[in-house]
C-alpha cells in the first residue's frame, strides 16, 4: 500500500516521501540527512528522487542521496541541476513499478523558469507553483506563465491530493481573507488549518477541490477576486490573468 510521508526540513519545507513496502522515493529533497535517517529507521530502499526546480532548498540533499542509494534523479529538463540525471518535461511518464505508481510531468513556469510538477497516484507534486491558499513568487517567470500553469492544475480531478513543499498555509489564508472577506469556505478552512497547526500537524496535502474554494490564485474568475483585484489595481480589471498579476503583486506587498 502507498504511503506519503511529509519530512520536515529546514524553517518550513516538506520533502515528501512516497513509500510502498520495502521502496520509496524522494521529492524535492532539499537535505540529504533527516531522508537518509528516515530510511534507515524504516528499513527502506530509496528508488529514485523527483526534483521539481533547481532552488537549494528542493535540490541540496540530491546529490548525496544519489551516491548513497544509486538512486536515479528526476528534474527539469530546462533547469541546470547537476544531480539530475534524467531530465523530465511535459508530455512524460515517470514509471516507478517497484512503487506501483507513476507519474505525468508537467511543466509549469513561473516561480522558475524550468518548474515542473508531477502528478500521479492521485496526487500532486508542485514544488513552490501551488501552495495551500497560495502560489509561488515570480522569481523568473512573468504572471500569465503562472496563471497557465495554475490552469493546469485546476483542470486535474477536484479529489486530486495536493502535496506543497512549504508550510505556509496560515500566511497565505491571511491575505486570501483579505481579498475574499465573504468566502465561508475560506473561514472553515482557516479554522480547520489553525487546528491542524496547533495539534502539530502539516496543513497537507491539500486538495484541487479545496484549493478551487478557498485559493485567491485560482478564483481569479470569481466576481469577488474580480473586485478586490480591481480595487487594490485602481481600475477595472476584466481578464483573469490581468487579475491574478494584480492579486500576485498585492500579495508581495503584505
Ligand atoms: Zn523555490
Ligand atoms: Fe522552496
Amino acid at each position: 500500500m502507498i504511503e506519503i510521508v511529509p519530512i520536515p526540513a529546514f524553517e518550513d519545507n516538506y520533502i515528501w516521501l512516497i513509500r510502498n513496502g520495502t521502496d520509496a522515493v524522494a521529492v524535492d529533497p532539499g537535505d540529504a540527512d533527516p531522508v537518509a535517517d528516515y530510511l534507515q529507521l524504516h528499513r527502506l530502499r530509496l528508488n529514485a528522487i523527483l526534483l521539481t526546480h533547481h532552488h537549494a532548498d528542493h535540490t541540496g540533499g540530491a546529490a548525496e542521496l544519489r551516491r548513497r542509494f544509486d538512486a536515479p534523479v528526476y528534474g527539469p529538463r530546462r533547469e541546470a541541476i547537476s544531480s539530475v540525471t534524467h531530465p523530465a518535461r511535459e508530455g512524460d511518464l515517470i514509471d516507478l513499478p517497484s512503487l506501483e505508481a507513476a507519474f505525468q510531468v508537467l511543466d509549469v513556469p513561473g516561480h522558475t523558469a524550468g518548474h515542473i510538477a508531477y502528478y500521479g497516484i492521485n496526487s500532486l507534486f508542485c514544488g513552490d507553483a501551488l501552495f495551500a491558499c497560495g502560489c509561488g513568487r515570480l522569481f523568473e517567470g512573468s504572471a500569465q506563465q503562472m496563471h497557465a500553469s495554475l490552469a493546469k492544475f485546476s483542470a486535474l480531478p477536484d479529489d486530486t491530493k495536493v502535496y506543497c513543499a512549504h508550510e505556509y498555509t496560515l500566511e497565505n489564508i491571511r491575505f486570501a481573507r483579505v481579498v475574499e472577506s465573504g468566502n465561508a469556505a475560506l473561514v472553515e478552512r482557516e479554522h480547520n488549518e489553525r487546528e491542524a497547526i496547533s495539534q502539530g500537524r502539516p496543513t497537507l496535502p491539500s486538495s484541487i477541490g479545496l484549493e478551487k474554494l478557498t485559493n485567491p490564485f485560482l478564483r481569479c474568475g470569481e466576481p469577488a477576486v474580480m473586485a478586490a483585484a480591481s480595487r487594490f489595481a485602481g481600475h477595472p480589471l476584466a481578464e483573469p490573468a490581468e487579475v491574478f498579476a494584480a492579486i500576485r503583486q498585492w500579495r508581495d506587498q503584505v
